[in-house]
């Protein structure tokens, strides 16, 4: 544990680096030994594509897994750094958007952790999700160069190179055998080059690994340039090539088109599926038929789903395989995970750029989909309409190959993220592939990891649980059931409170630092953090602090204050950079928040912050730290959530709506712990074609007192006219969100709150039910059933 801490080492930074080293050297042994055992007893390898992984900081993560927190403290002891501080400076991996990117980072763990040879392959940007400032109430991107100090955790493995072809065109030969064969030439050749980062297992000597390509410029394709003399053009097309892993696209739950981002996904899946092929016929030769018996591959919604045409060009063009055997490879190895129901998110490439970037993949879409259409047309005789409907190629003035349906057409396996999710893609947006193949769809409902999410980010509730239940529970979720037993138990109650209290006040430090605002620890902390996005409704909670700011200064005024429940709202995430209306909801959160800090008659009663730049290390801050979590997105459109599953983890309740996992944690954990409230998505769906927002705000007098302050210019005196947007969509008939429906039961759930967060005991012992209940939503139970039902590994 020595190695490379030596007294010489003088900056933190240094120690950072010396320590993380260390631990990853520690690794190394296992890593190997694990590689060997995957390839000696033939398991079954399951490739996690995904275009994102949210993996967030490494080090504590890797020392308790690997059992090292303790020695690595008394390392630490002889310098003037605790441990604590020194994993504070780690840079946050942050290769991902949110939930989708989060959740390939927990399945990675659950998948070491129970012992299951599963890789995940991903893009090492050299720029992860952009940091968030605040500057004068608005969002503003900085560059997230993550890698700046150097990333201790990897380990560049140039013998996985692979060439990954771009532009060009295709030409066709009769070979020797008579067999009519295509070649993709005159391509543009993009260097990818293989960057690992190991995934220890839970305390069981696995080490997983995470590979990740970044993009490089071949050696030839400059030496031919130069050759002809043309350096400016040589130099030109290197940083071409290098772009193509340079940057995240920032976009959650939408899609937003640009050629680059379909550069990034051919990149990802032409790199990891020839990286799984070369070890196959290292191993095997070219015969492929044990392959789909041996592997499959995971798309982590269709982001990489162009990895289905590519596996049919490899195995066609390259080792000469049948097109019928090549597809029936290919369709038993491909599963695909969708992840939203919202239209904007479905990827739609236009056919034209499929043309000119990657001609030789639009024949092979083409070819799958004649094939399939075959199908389409034997299930459906003589309807010409359904096979409009259902081809992998939407017609139009503009074509486009609709990604989702190329990726259910070739996979055995299509899951939604939770049980609404499912059933809405199933009875909704594939409702004629469900028909047409029913024994494809199947749900997984999301999960997180207890390791992280308990175990790592919350030390005092595990010295509680640990002290109450054994340490079973970090591997097993469901061992938490047991705390059901002593929610009489009087110390245990007061030992809860204590720790959330302590959390409390860390938190607090964190959002003075960041917001300037004191939170105090006595006062309920309301949080709801997460990507900002109309569906997930921040502006349904940001009218109800409205609400709670008139509501104290009526009390005040009346003498009334002892009604009062003193709560600290926190709001935090990120808006895409191009999504207008994500960023003015930052900016009305910021001038309430500045409005509501700076009365001080109202401060002892209600106090509201926006943290800047939410991430993954923020979260292990927040989430042990929360009493009332916000889950309010409307009814059908969140696909599952994880964020609800992290604070129900740690003890925090729920106000939700009966939208994604939201409803199985109410099923869990029973209504009277669970505060339900607004439409569900049948209701919902039903208001839609005659929804009239004002009827709503006539019979809300809260409503409309709420929507009088914001349209009389009292949050933006200085910017008349800034929030119009927010106040239109709040009021337009077309709201798909339907904020003003939901605000009267909203509100009405809340004052329900309050009088629960009155009585202290029964609070805290609502709180501890939902720890208890919380280990169905322990991703190694996601896991397992991946395993069984869709791996079989
Ligand atoms: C868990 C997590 C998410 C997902 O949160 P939702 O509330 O499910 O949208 C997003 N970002 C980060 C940093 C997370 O840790």
């Amino acid at each position: 544990m020595n190695n490379g801490l030596g007294q010489e080492e003088h900056t933190e930074h240094d120690l950072f680096h010396a320590l993380a080293s260390s631990v990853k050297d520690q690794m190394l042994g296992s890593w190997r030994e694990t590689r060997t055992k995957d390839g000696h007893y033939r398991t079954k390898q399951v490739a996690y594509l995904s275009l994102e992984f949210l993996m967030g900081r490494a080090l504590g993560n890797a020392l308790l897994n690997l059992e090292l927190t303790d020695e690595s403290r008394q390392v630490l002891s002889q310098y003037a750094i605790g441990l604590e501080a020194l994993e504070e400076l780690e840079h946050d991996a942050g290769l991902g958007n949110g939930g989708l990117g989060r959740l390939a980072a927990c399945f990675l763990d659950s998948c070491a952790s129970m012992d299951l040879a599963v890789t995940g392959y991903g893009i090492r940007y050299e720029y992860g999700m952009f940091a968030q400032k605040i500057v004068d109430g608005y969002q503003v991107e900085r560059p997230d160069r993550w890698l700046r100090d150097g990333n201790p955790w990897e380990v560049r493995v140039p013998n996985h190179n692979v060439i990954v072809p771009f532009f060009g065109h295709t030409e066709s030969y009769i070979d020797k055998g008579g067999r009519r064969n295509v070649i993709w030439v005159d391509t543009q050749d993009v260097m990818a080059v293989a960057y690992d980062m190991p995934v220890p297992g839970y305390r069981n000597g696995r080490i997983n690994t995470l590979r990740l390509w970044k993009s490089e410029a071949t050696d030839d394709f400059d030496l031919t340039e130069f050759n002809q003399g043309d350096y400016t053009e040589a130099v030109a097309r290197k940083n071409l090539a290098e772009q193509i892993t340079m940057v995240l696209y920032p976009n959650d739950a939408s899609e937003n088109g640009k050629e680059l981002r379909l550069r990034q996904q051919y990149f990802l899946s032409s790199a990891s599926l020839q990286d799984l092929l070369n070890n196959w016929v290292s191993q095997h030769g070219t015969d492929f038929s044990g392959f789909a018996k041996a592997n499959v591959m995971q798309l982590n919604d269709t982001h990489p789903s162009v990895a289905v045409p590519e596996l049919m060009r490899l195995l066609v063009d390259h080792y000469f395989l049948e097109w019928d055997q090549a597809w029936e490879i290919t369709s038993n190895t491909m599963a695909y995970t969708n992840h939203t129901l919202l239209p904007e998110a479905l990827e739609r490439w236009p056919v034209r750029m499929f043309q000119q970037m990657l001609p030789r993949i639009l024949e092979i879409i083409y070819e799958i989909n004649a094939r399939y259409l075959d199908d389409v047309a034997h299930h459906w005789p003589g309807d010409s309409e359904m096979l409009a409907k259902m081809s992998i190629i939407e017609e139009g003035c503009e074509p486009h190959v609709r990604m989702a349906y190329l990726a259910i057409v070739a996979s055995f396996s299509v899951n939604g993220v939770a049980g609404l999710h499912t059933q809405l893609l199933t009875s909704g947006l594939f409702k004629e592939f469900y028909a047409l193949w029913p024994e494809k769809f199947n749900n997984r409902t999301n999960g997180v990891t207890p390791r992280r999410w308990l175990a790592h980010c919350n030390p005092k509730l595990t010295e509680v649980l640990i002290k109450r239940l054994g340490g079973e529970w970090v591997k097993d979720l469901k061992h938490l059931h047991a705390l059901n037993a002593f929610t009489e138990d009087k110390s245990l109650l007061e030992e809860w409170r204590a720790v959330k209290l302590a959390n409390k006040r860390e938190l607090s430090v964190m959002i003075a630092k960041e917001c300037g605002v004191e939170f105090v620890p006595s006062m309920m902390f309301d949080v709801q953090v997460k990507r900002i996005h109309e569906y997930k409704r921040q502006l349904l909670n940001i009218l109800h602090v409205i609400h709670l700011y008139q509501k104290t200064i009526t009390a005040i005024s009346e003498g009334k204050t002892d009604k009062l429940v003193p709560r600290c709202v926190l709001i935090g995430g990120k808006a895409a950079p191009g999504y207008a209306m994500a960023k003015l909801l930052i900016k009305l959160a910021n001038n309430l928040a500045h409005m509501v800090n700076s009365d001080l008659d109202v401060t002892p009663y209600l106090r509201f912050a926006f943290l800047p730049n939410y991430n993954v290390s923020a979260m292990e801050k927040i989430c042990p730290a929360t009493d009332l979590s916000q889950q309010i997105s409307t009814a059908g459109k969140e696909a599952s959530g994880t964020g609800n599953m992290k604070f129900m983890m740690n003890g925090a309740l729920t106000i939700g709506t009966l939208d994604g996992a939201n409803i199985e944690m109410l099923e869990e954990v029973g209504e009277e712990n669970f505060f339900l409230f607004g439409l569900d998505a049948q209701e919902v769906k039903l208001l839609q074609p005659n929804y009239q927002p004002e009827d709503f705000i006539k019979q809300s007098p809260a409503l409309q007192q709420v929507m009088g302050l914001l349209e009389s210019g009292h949050f933006n005196l200085q910017e008349p006219g800034i929030f119009e947007p927010i106040i239109e969509s709040i009021k337009s008939p077309n709201d798909p969100w339907m904020t003003a429906a939901d605000f009267e039961s909203y509100r009405l759930a809340q004052e329900r709150v309050e009088d629960a967060y009155k009585e202290s005991n029964s609070w805290t012992q609502m709180s501890i039910r939902n720890t208890a209940c919380s280990g169905r939503f322990s991703s190694d139970v996601t896991i397992a059933g991946y395993r069984d039902k869709i791996w079989r590994a």
